[in-house]
């Protein structure tokens, strides 16, 4: 008797990022991603230190990887992965790619990427290899321009997605400066910005006595 038909092989979406902290920004393009290019997953990954953020007051890893934690917890198709904090140093994202490969040799890697990350592509690190380790999806972002310019055809596809004009650097901004973030980035998340005091200005007097 015949056996069942090989199953295909599983889509395993990829969303790298800062996450500092994650918004809906990166769950709706994650989402929208997952849904039209029938991904059985979408695996988050805080990244380590990024290259090219300059920044020295980045939240600390573990922050960033619990906000990521919270933030995803609900939808049964997302996950999140510790490889690019527990590598170290700086996070490349062939680095990823290539260990999410050796974690996961099964599965099609395709990730997902910002219009404005997709545009500085070309000078990641060992860019011709990334090609071969993952197909990519760039997704529209407000004020960004989309585009697959000097990208190789087949190996990019570009997705406009709801826009939601939402950064990080704009959410920690408002934090700063007293200003809500409900709703630009999930309940959990703003309670764990609250309650370990992140991004607010560095008190003058000491830690405020509770
Ligand atoms: P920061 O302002 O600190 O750079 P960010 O909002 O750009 O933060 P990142 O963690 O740098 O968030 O982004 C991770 C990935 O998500 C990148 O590929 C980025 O282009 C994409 N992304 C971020 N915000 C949006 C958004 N509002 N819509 C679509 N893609 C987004
Ligand atoms: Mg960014």
């Amino acid at each position: 008797m015949p056996g069942p038909p090989p199953s295909r092989r599983p889509r395993l979406g990829v969303m790298g990022g800062t996450f500092d902290p994650v918004h809906h920004g990166h769950l709706v393009a994650a989402s929208e991603v997952a849904a039209r290019f029938a991904l059985d997953e979408v695996v988050f990954v805080p990244t380590g230190r990024p290259w090219q953020k300059s920044r020295g007051d980045i939240a600390p890893a573990e922050h960033r990887y619990l906000m990521t934690v919270i933030a995803t917890a609900s939808n049964p198709r997302f996950t999140v992965s510790r490889v690019d904090i527990d590598r170290g140093g700086f996070t490349y994202t062939i680095d990823t790619l290539r260990e999410l490969r050796d974690l996961r040799p099964e599965a099609d890697l395709f990730f997902i990427t910002g219009a404005d990350a997709l545009a500085q592509i070309l000078q990641w690190k060992d860019v011709a290899e990334l090609w071969s380790l993952a197909h990519f999806v760039g997704v529209s972002r407000p004020g960004h321009a989309l585009s697959d310019d000097g990208l190789p055809m087949d190996g990019v596809s570009l997705l406009e997605v709801p826009a939601l004009s939402i950064s990080s650097t704009d959410c920690r901004r408002r934090v700063a400066d007293g200003l809500p973030v409900w709703y630009l980035v999930p309940d959990g998340v703003v309670q764990h910005i609250s309650k370990h005091r992140l991004y607010a200005p560095a008190a003058v007097d000491g830690p405020a006595v509770p």
